[in-house]
């Protein structure tokens, strides 16, 4: 009798637990399921994931407690033509955390120096393009280092940052070397700085803008990738990828893209940054 009832008993709590865990997962799904476009609209403000460690796209300035750069300047203007009442809300992400966010609806888009690649197409959706960047190297002057060619050797260590396509392409393009992946590109940076890799490897705009705050380094090589930069968002929120791609045709069209570019770039030395501009 007594092990029938707690037979039954057991039964009882497994079912219980079935339950919940199910309603927890309609819950998520309801949540990643939701109209990011109309919840922009009745919230009156929309979240971005921006980086904080990244000069000149996306840098923590510490004296205002305000994050700054050209991906910060443009997801106003974005917030700006979709909703002139909602205010831009700025989350810190890096290049490791900034998907899982988007899809746990922590934030609402992505434009943190992101390229759109086909890979993480298969999870998330892009904008179209709003930045043209291409993969480069960072050494410290006096580096034996002058190309992607001269890290493809046995002994050579490359700096990278977890969770960024930069990583991926250089195993790809220098195999023989060894990568290094550190959590965000103010380590990646120390870490050159210190001894503890040959070269840091990423998009050239993010380069310049530490070579520029670190004169003991020095951009080389040119780029040898394509990175267009997207904004990004959750899949099935076509409202609002809609509604980001006509701001950016818009910000194109009125010259606030060229006035940002410029803003940006144009002191960056030895940036090709005329490139940018709009024709
Ligand atoms: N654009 C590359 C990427 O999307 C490198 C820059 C970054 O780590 O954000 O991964």
């Amino acid at each position: 009798m007594v092990t029938r009832k707690y037979k039954w008993f057991g039964l009882a709590t497994f079912f219980m637990l079935m339950l919940l865990t199910l309603s927890a997962c309609g819950n998520e799904t309801a949540l990643t399921k939701q109209n990011q476009y109309d919840q922009v609209k009745s919230s009156n403000q929309m979240i971005w994931g921006v980086k904080a460690d990244t000069r000149l796209f996306g840098l923590m300035n510490i004296k205002t407690g305000k994050i700054e750069g050209f991906d910060v300047d443009m997801a106003k203007e974005i917030t700006k033509r979709i909703d002139p009442k909602a205010k831009p809300v700025f989350v810190q992400v890096t290049s490791q955390t900034r998907i899982p966010l988007l899809k746990n609806g922590n934030i609402q888009a992505i434009i943190a120096t992101m390229t759109g690649t086909p890979e993480r197409a298969k999870i998330v959706d892009f904008s179209v393009p709003y930045f043209n960047a291409g993969q480069s190297l960072l050494v410290v002057k006096g580096s034996k280092i002058k190309n992607v060619q001269d890290l493809n050797h046995k002994g050579v260590t490359v700096l990278g940052t977890v969770g960024s396509n930069s990583v991926i392409n250089i195993k790809k393009v220098a195999p023989q070397a060894r990568v290094l992946q550190l959590q965000d590109y103010a380590q990646a940076l120390t870490a050159l700085k210190s001894g503890q890799g040959d070269a840091l490897t990423t998009d050239n705009g993010i380069l310049y803008g530490m070579s520029e705050q670190n004169p003991t380094t020095r951009v080389v090589g040119g780029t040898f990738t394509k990175e267009p930069y997207s904004v990004v968002i959750d899949k099935r929120q076509t409202k609002l990828k809609t509604a980001i791609n006509k701001a950016i045709e818009a910000i194109h069209k009125d010259g606030t893209y060229d006035r940002l570019v410029e803003k940006w770039f144009s002191n960056v030395p030895g940036f090709n940054w005329r490139t940018l501009l709009n024709d």
